[in-house]
């Protein structure tokens, strides 16, 4: 069958296997006939070619919830459990996820294999930091238990490790008790580049941060942003939560014409976002799901750069070489006319010990392009600026670094490559993108 990721670049062939449980998992993995190379999928939400290969494992039905502990506020779950799933579970006790990405739509495996970051990573760290213990299933078909505690390099290894080491069968998650689900959020404008970090830095106490750039303003309105903030509301009657709707938005019910995505529409949007939101108001009341997955609300939103698909460029650079990198990064995006609908700016805080984790103190930004002939040159140019100003580009984004950048950019590749080696000695498990940076 046909696959790919929410980039829709690049597209594949490949066999899909579905096991329903261990028994049937190992089966695969001891099977005498070799299949050839294999990966885990779990809900095909990373953009580029990381979940990819001649045979995906789909955790589409380990999905069952195992255990729930109301005195630690801990879940176990199968790996091909939703983000959205574990959210009813935990909600109605008072709970949440501590991390969360820009869509619920996520798996459990998928949020471990990549190490997701939410809008709080410079409070709370990153998914794998509230994961207590997972459940891998080796090559050999060998189950082992990994933790901070047991089998730890394992566990570095594999948190953030792109689903090479194994298949996370399943995961027990750290939830958090909040006052309520709903959140406070507040909106600042910036007019530049450097206003906008200043205001993230200075409201670092704020739980949640991000900013939107309009990423085609130029010259001394480079880097001009709305800024939200928000906190879970303080009151902790449920009862007075504002009531939500959960109603589905539109659909993009076909692919977006390839040609309405250019620079005039592209700015014209920037420019009219940013103004409206400057007018907009300051303060409001947000139910979770809108304040955290605005996207969601909006079927197949991934159609709407067209047939040709788009990718995703997410990078971070420290904090001390942030502002130059990144006004150097938006001057050649707008230089070379080309837009983003979605340019988002967030502040990491400490990085973790897993090997291959993406976030590092600093700052990272995201910028969606269509796919273009034109797109990938202007990425390598990018993929400069941000080595020289000591970044990386994020795996669960990318559809296209090379391998050089990639092992620039992760100095514990090859800490990743001995563990990988050690617990994978044939490369059973390996991915399009494993082999196009190097890693397989
Ligand atoms: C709209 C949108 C917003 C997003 N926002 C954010 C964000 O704010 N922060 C962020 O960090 N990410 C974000 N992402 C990216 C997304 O969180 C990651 O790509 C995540 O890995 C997707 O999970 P998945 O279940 O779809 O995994 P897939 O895309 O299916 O797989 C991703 C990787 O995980 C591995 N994997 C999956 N399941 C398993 C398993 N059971 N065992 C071992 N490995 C496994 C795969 O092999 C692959 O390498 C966003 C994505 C979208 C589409």
């Amino acid at each position: 069958m046909e696959v790919y990721g929410w980039g829709r670049f690049p597209k594949a062939s490949a066999a899909l296997l579905e096991p329903v449980d261990s028994e049937s998992l190992i089966k695969i993995l001891t099977a005498k006939k070799k299949i050839g190379s294999m990966i885990a999928r779990g809900a095909g939400r990373s953009y580029g070619d990381s979940a990819l290969s001649e045979n995906l494992i789909s955790s589409r039905f380990l999905d069952s919830f195992l255990s729930l502990d109301q005195e630690s506020a801990t879940i176990r779950c199968g790996a091909g459990v939703s983000l959205d799933s574990i959210l009813k579970v935990c909600i109605p006790r008072g709970w949440f996820l501590p991390v969360l990405p820009g869509t619920k739509f996520v798996s459990v495996g998928g949020a471990i294999a990549a190490d997701i970051h939410g809008k709080n990573h410079h409070q709370d760290g990153s998914f794998c930091d509230h994961v207590a213990e997972f459940t891998l299933v080796l090559a050999s078909g060998e189950k082992v238990t990994c933790s901070p505690q047991q089998n730890t390099e394992l566990f570095h290894a594999t948190c953030g490790g792109m689903g090479l080491t194994g298949i996370i069968l399943d995961a027990t998650i750290k939830c958090e008790r909040v006052s309520s689900v709903s959140v406070r959020q507040r909106s600042l404008v910036a007019n530049t580049l450097s206003e906008c970090m200043e205001l993230l830095d200075t409201n670092a106490d704020s739980k949640y941060s991000v900013a939107w750039l309009d990423c085609l303003a130029s010259g001394d309105r480079l880097g001009r942003s709305i800024i939200y903030l928000a906190q879970h509301d303080g009151n902790s009657d449920t009862t007075k939560e504002p009531k939500y709707k959960n109603r589905r938005g539109p659909t993009v019910p076909f692919d977006t014409p390839t040609f309405l995505i250019n620079k005039f529409t592209m700015g014209l949007f920037n420019s009219a976002y940013f103004n409206l939101k400057k007018k907009g108001p300051r303060q409001s009341t947000a139910h979770y799901d809108a304040y955290f997955f605005p996207l969601d609300h909006i079927g197949n939103w991934n159609r709407l750069y067209g047939a040709g698909g788009f990718l995703q460029y997410q990078f971070v650079l420290p904090s001390g070489a942030a502002l130059e990198g990144i006004s150097q990064v938006l001057s050649k995006v707008s230089g070379a006319g080309k837009g983003s609908f979605l340019s988002v700016l967030k502040k990491f805080g400490k990085a973790n010990a897993n090997l291959l984790s993406f976030p590092q103190p600093g700052y990272t930004l995201t910028l969606d392009f269509k796919r273009e002939k034109s797109l990938f040159p202007l990425l390598d140019g990018l993929d400069e600026i941000v080595l020289a100003h000591g970044g990386r580009i994020y795996l669960a984004k990318d559809a296209r670094m090379s391998e050089s950048v990639f092992k620039a950019g992760y100095p514990a590749w090859e800490k990743f490559l001995e563990i990988k080696t050690r617990v994978d000695p044939t490369g059973v498990f390996s991915s399009l993108q494993s082999k196009r940076i190097g890693l397989t």
